[in-house]
């Protein structure tokens, strides 16, 4: 059988490489969609330097052509600033041209330097510093000619930065509707693993309710004839037992002191031991009877059922003189008999356990949740701490029966009706400082909402 780990594993490491692959994918995205948009900046920057050469061109050539016509120096001032800004704006070209897509513009550039050279040298530096008649026909024509070259050359260059730029913009649309598409494929990829997970861990967590189930009602069925058991051998003990103990007894009456001493003495033994072991089994019956016998939880009034066992107890109350108050208790889901037989344990022990002058019991209870928690406590000899938990075992006893009489089953009795009744019981207390019981119960419809009543 497959384990859960073994199911979830390779899911999730499908869910780990998804994502991994949606980060790699985005980064990857991201790192070329911002490579091309750099370049497609440059082509941008590369087609205004050229649109600013073009302006530049024009300047020079009508500067220059103004001042061949007129003679008047003031032409040659825009001549001159565009002339200043040529080279720089060239460099700056130049550089761009290095750019792996624009490298194709590199010999336009080149063409455009050499044409505006052999204009500079021919027409414009002749003509501006008079070396030659301003208004040389054949020179101005010459510089139109070559003025005209430059001009295709930057046009050319124009066309093709511009074509670059328009290319590079459609690879950035391109790569982001690819990104898109990737992240949005990574992503319906991840909400299917992401079921499948889902699916696998709700499966193996049906299948781990269906084994606890299993195992808890066979765990209930094993509990049920080991309490069937407990309760049938102690049931049919007392037969024979009850044979042994009345025809011990009667050899007792008949025989006693026509034998020696010493068969007394053994009778004696064997009689004490068959009423202990009559006790200790009634005691066992009694306790797998918590289980075996119980009646249904139903709503009980616990003050009433309280009162009634203080009532059973009065001889033993009046004896020692004590004081056993009963405050207001709530109405609680439980078996009515075993609840009396537990407060009956609980104040009987109280009691018991007792050696002030003035033995004083107090039941109370108290809101805790939607439960009620029950007390009895008592002014008696106390228990350690460390006894807390041992005394709730069954037979368990901290005295001697020559000490407090008793088989140390009543704790064990009472844990075993709290626990019944899905409560939980504890007990606080220290040496010589008398000690409380208490219990919680589940209230009824009513009193999980209310306050006890008065
Ligand atoms: P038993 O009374 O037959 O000995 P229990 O199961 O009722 O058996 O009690 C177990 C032990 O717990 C007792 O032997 C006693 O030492 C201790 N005990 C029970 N109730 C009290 C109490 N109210 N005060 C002090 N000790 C107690």
């Amino acid at each position: 059988m497959k384990t859960l780990r073994a199911r979830i594993e390779p899911s999730t490491m499908a869910l780990a490489a998804i994502v991994l692959g949606t980060i790699v994918v985005g980064i990857l995205a991201y790192a070329v969609i911002a490579n091309i948009r750099t370049d497609a900046r440059l082509a941008n920057n590369t087609r205004l330097d050229l649109q600013t050469m073009l302006v530049l061109v024009v300047d020079e050539e009508t500067g220059v052509r103004g001042f061949a016509a007129t003679g008047s120096r003031l032409f040659l001032d825009p001549y001159r600033a565009a002339n200043r800004r040529f080279p720089p704006t060239l460099a700056s070209l130049n550089v761009s041209a290095q750019n792996p897509n624009l490298t194709s513009i590199q010999d336009d550039l080149e063409g455009l330097r050499s044409s505006h050279a052999l204009w500079e040298a021919d027409v414009a530096t002749p003509i501006v510093n008079g070396t030659t008649p301003a208004d040389s026909d054949k020179r101005l024509k010459d510089g139109k000619v070559l003025m005209d070259r430059v001009r295709s050359h930057i046009n050319e260059a124009r066309d093709e930065v511009e074509a670059v730029a328009n290319r590079l913009s459609l690879e950035v649309q391109q790569a982001i509707i690819v990104s898109i598409l990737a992240i949005v494929l990574m992503t319906i990829a991840l909400g299917i693993v992401a079921v499948r997970f889902e699916h696998a861990r709700l499966r193996e967590e049906q299948r781990l309710r269906e084994q606890v189930d299993e195992r808890n009602a066979a765990l209930e069925r094993s509990n049920q004839s080991l309490r069937e058991f407990a309760y049938v051998a102690s049931h049919d003990l007392q037969e024979p037992l009850r044979t042994i103990a009345s025809f011990t007894e009667l050899l007792q009456k008949r025989y006693g002191g026509r034998l020696d001493a010493d068969a007394d003495e053994f009778i004696g033994f064997v009689v004490d031991g068959a009423k202990r072991m009559q006790q200790l089994i009634d005691d066992v019956l009694e306790y797998s009877r918590v289980s075996t016998h119980g009646k249904p939880l139903a709503p009980v009034d616990l003050e009433a059922v309280a009162r009634r066992s203080v009532a059973n107890l009065r001889a033993s109350i009046e004896e020692r003189g004590a004081e056993v108050t009963v405050g207001s208790l709530p109405h609680v889901m439980g078996d009515e008999i075993q609840l009396g037989q537990l407060l009956q344990n609980l104040v009987g022990n109280a009691l018991k356990y007792n050696r002030s002058a003035r033995p004083r019991v107090d039941v109370t209870a108290r809101r805790e949740g939607r439960d009620w928690r029950i007390a009895v406590s008592d002014n008696g000899i106390g228990i350690a701490p460390e006894y807390h938990e041992r005394i709730f075992r069954i037979f368990s006893r901290l005295h001697t029966r020559g000490e407090y009489g008793g088989t140390g089953i009543g704790l064990a009795i009472c844990k075993r009706i709290v626990d019944r009744h899905g409560g939980r019981m504890t007990v606080d207390s220290e040496e010589g400082k008398g000690a409380s019981f208490a219990f919680s119960l589940a209230g009824t419809e009513e009193t999980t909402w209310q306050s006890p009543a008065t």
